[in-house]
């Protein structure tokens, strides 16, 4: 029995010491990625639920990482912000955008407005403003096509703070959109409160929708409260012809997803800003 115990340990000690060791080199490659130039922006298409016309592309980040791959964010935004990695990363994510919009604008091409997300600590540090100053300045951007994907979390932190910062960015044109709505804070004050344009629907109100009676109650309820504050709404996560007919009858403006398309690489993006239609 003694024998077994410590086998047991051992067995216990060596699971965390790889675990423990994988994440090491996780977060040291993760250091490395910046300078090695490992990561690159994918987009998914945003399109109008009326006319299926893509409005807008979400910018998603990806990581492909040395030997291994790509890496999905859900495995390193958290290492990253944790680290405080982010705010370098999410300083790239904002130049790389800008550079692709200039990209699209020299080749002709009418570049879609793009939205990036961006994280706790960045919006923390409190000079997110000269940071898309900057890049729009540099790249020659047109305010009217960032947007920049908030969560409910980070307004409630220092309310005084948050509107100072928010108004900076509606001062430079920039439009602002509430990520995952309904999942964080329940408080709508600040709806009100702050200048907010677009509330995200959160992929969980989504995947309800025809699963079960009332399934759409949340996302229909968010879609009229957006409406009633004058506020643009769009849904995300949406797989099936028959989310999107319900979210069109509820009035829904716009959608994204995978029935419309998964995140792509510009290229594959660009073939389908030529070939017109986006459904
Ligand atoms: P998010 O901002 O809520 O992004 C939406 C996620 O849903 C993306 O996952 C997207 O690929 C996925 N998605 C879109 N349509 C569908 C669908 O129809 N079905 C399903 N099942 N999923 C769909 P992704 O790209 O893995 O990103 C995960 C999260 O990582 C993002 O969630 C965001 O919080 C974070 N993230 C991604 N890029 C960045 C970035 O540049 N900066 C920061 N700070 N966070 C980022
Ligand atoms: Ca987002
Ligand atoms: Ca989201
Ligand atoms: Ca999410």
């Amino acid at each position: 029995a003694k024998e077994e115990g410590r086998n047991g340990f051992c067995f216990y000690t060596r699971d965390l010491n790889t675990d423990a060791k994988a994440k090491l080199e996780l977060e040291a490659a993760l250091s490395h990625a910046l300078e090695r130039d490992e990561f690159v922006l994918h987009y998914q298409p945003q399109v109008d639920a009326r006319t299926g016309r893509m409005a807008g592309v979400e910018a998603l980040l990806r990581w492909n990482r040395r030997g291994a791959g790509m890496v999905s964010p859900g495995q390193f935004i958290p290492l990253a912000e944790r680290s405080g990695l982010i705010v370098a990363i999410g300083n790239w994510v904002i130049e790389a955008a800008c550079r692709q919009i200039r990209t699209w604008l020299d080749a002709g091409v009418k570049p879609p407005r793009v939205a990036v997300n961006v994280s706790a600590r960045q919006f923390a540090e409190g000079d997110l403003d000269v940071v898309l100053r900057g890049a729009m300045r540099r790249h020659r951007v047109p305010a009217a096509l960032i947007e920049v994907e908030l969560t409910e979390s980070m307004l409630v932190h220092d309310p005084d703070k948050t509107e100072i910062l928010l108004s900076r960015l509606k001062a430079l044109g920039i439009r602002l959109s509430l990520d995952d709505f309904g999942t964080g804070y329940s408080s709508l004050g600040y709806l009100q409160r702050f200048p907010i344009d677009t509330l995200k629907i959160d992929q969980s109100f989504i995947r309800r929708i025809g699963t079960q009676p009332d399934g759409g109650a949340l996302a229909d309820a968010v879609i009229a409260l957006a409406h009633r504050l004058n506020l643009r709404v769009i849904a995300e996560g949406v797989e099936t012809p028959q989310q999107h007919q319900h979210l069109l009858d509820q009035g829904c403006d716009e959608i994204q997803g995978y029935l419309f398309g998964k995140p792509m690489p510009a290229p594959d993006l660009l073939e389908r800003l030529a070939g017109g239609a986006c459904s």
